[in-house]
């Protein structure tokens, strides 16, 4: 069965003073046409990574905007999420792809999703790979389909991108984060659209937390408030490369022997890889004291990874390849300085030496925390500049504007 994802309210109305000036009459506007639409947001988590993320904001949000907008988790085994966890790493670029075999499971999955999907829905919005199969196999349960891809599709690995490319086409739209991630063959085709994602600056996650609170919970976790702390957030994947957050921590304690580091990070459900490699990062870190390690079965949730990201003198996120990188986003929107990955949508978000630093190798990324931790003003000047532009591009009222506007459009 389609799992329906419980949601939470959401007001509008809330975010009138945070969001950039017009858009909340805008959104309203937009909305007035398309009261009682019936969209139906389908991903394959609820839980953990950047999806779920937006989802849990813009679904109640469309919903306090007078739309009926729902969102449902595809159902699927252990084998297919092994397999599609190999077709998102081989999208990404990965030689390793799918089998045979592990293709026929990939249709079959989807086409026993699109026989539970009920309903009879204005505008379905199916979200990454997973489910992407369900506008080929159920045409009929929707009148507008659109793919939402969150991540970075430019050098993908011919193979998986040559299957997928056809599915892609069928959709009434295909929206991406950045011009450069849609695959060069599509040629114009899929009705391609550009839109960047959000962060919610009310969200538990993200609502301004006091340097107090913030230092009373991570002082919960072991660490000492009164030392410097570097911290990353981020599922346990090698794209994410905690094992170089390691290295660049090692080179910062040369110079500054009191810093500790952190590194939070969640275990989805579709993510079998992930617990595997979790083990890898806590050997890498060989027992250090001041390395934390935490993830979801510390009990670290939404207001835990807020803590340590407001209490953090450097925000790290030295991604090797990343889709956008929410995690970015809302540490900017912290005021807090940022050194992270010049990859996918990082660059999108963070101007180098102006709102945070981008970096290449963990030696740069050593470097430019060094820098940081020893000139407090830089830090400073970095974090306001980050938050400014956070403000004016990346947070859930621009996102959810987008949206209306997309479904306008695709309903005249
Ligand atoms: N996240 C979290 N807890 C964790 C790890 C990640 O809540 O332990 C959240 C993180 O705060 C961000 C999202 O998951 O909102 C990750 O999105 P991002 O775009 O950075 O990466 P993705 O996981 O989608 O590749």
């Amino acid at each position: 069965m389609l799992q329906k994802v419980a949601l939470g309210q959401k007001s509008l109305a809330d975010y009138t003073h945070i969001a950039s000036e017009g858009t909340i009459e805008r959104i309203r506007a937009l909305a007035e046409p398309l009261q009682g639409h019936r969209v139906l947001h389908v991903s394959a988590t609820a839980f953990g990574g950047g999806v779920s993320e937006i989802l849990y904001t813009i679904v109640p949000l469309m919903r306090d905007a007078g739309l009926d907008a729902h969102w449902r988790v595809i159902f699927g085994k252990e084998e297919f999420f092994n397999a599609t966890k190999l077709l998102h790493n081989s999208l990404q670029g990965a030689e390793e792809t799918l089998t045979d075999e592990q293709w026929a499971l990939f249709d079959e999955v989807n086409a026993l999703n699109a026989e539970d999907l009920h309903g009879d829905w204005d505008t379905i919005v199916i979200h990454d790979p997973q489910p992407i199969g369900l506008c080929r196999d159920a045409p009929q349960k929707s009148r507008n389909w659109i793919w939402r891809c969150h991540i970075d599709l430019s050098e993908p690995n011919p193979a998986p991108i040559a299957r997928l490319q056809p599915l892609i086409e069928a959709y009434d739209a295909s929206v991406w984060h950045m011009p450069t991630y849609v695959p060069s063959g599509m040629n114009g085709n899929g009705g391609v659209r550009i839109v960047p994602p959000a962060i919610d600056p009310l969200s538990p996650k993200n609502m301004a937390f006091s340097p107090e609170d913030a230092a009373f919970v991570c002082h919960q976790f072991g660490i000492d408030v009164d030392r410097p702390l570097i911290t990353q957030v981020s599922r346990f994947d090698p794209w994410k490369d905690p094992i170089g957050v390691i290295d660049a921590y090692r080179g910062v304690t040369e110079e500054i022997p009191e810093v500790q580091l952190a590194l939070v990070g969640s275990m989805a459900t579709d993510d079998p890889e992930g617990r595997e490699f979790f083990q890898h990062t806590v050997e890498y870190a060989d027992g250090d004291p001041d390395i934390k390690i935490l993830n979801n079965l510390n009990n670290v949730g939404a207001i835990e990874v807020n803590a340590f990201q407001s209490q953090s003198d450097v925000c790290v996120q030295k991604s090797i390849r990343e889709g956008f990188g929410l995690t970015v986003t809302e540490a900017l929107w912290k005021g807090r300085p940022t050194v992270a990955g010049n990859v996918g949508g990082i660059p999108l978000q963070i101007e180098n030496g102006e709102s945070g630093f981008l970096v290449d190798s963990p030696a740069e990324c050593a470097r430019r925390c060094v820098e940081i931790l020893s000139d407090p003003e830089l830090g400073k000047r970095l974090g306001r500049a980050g938050k400014e532009y956070t403000r004016r591009h990346f947070l859930s009222p621009r996102l959810l504007c987008d949206w209306m506007e997309l479904l306008t459009e695709l309903d005249s």
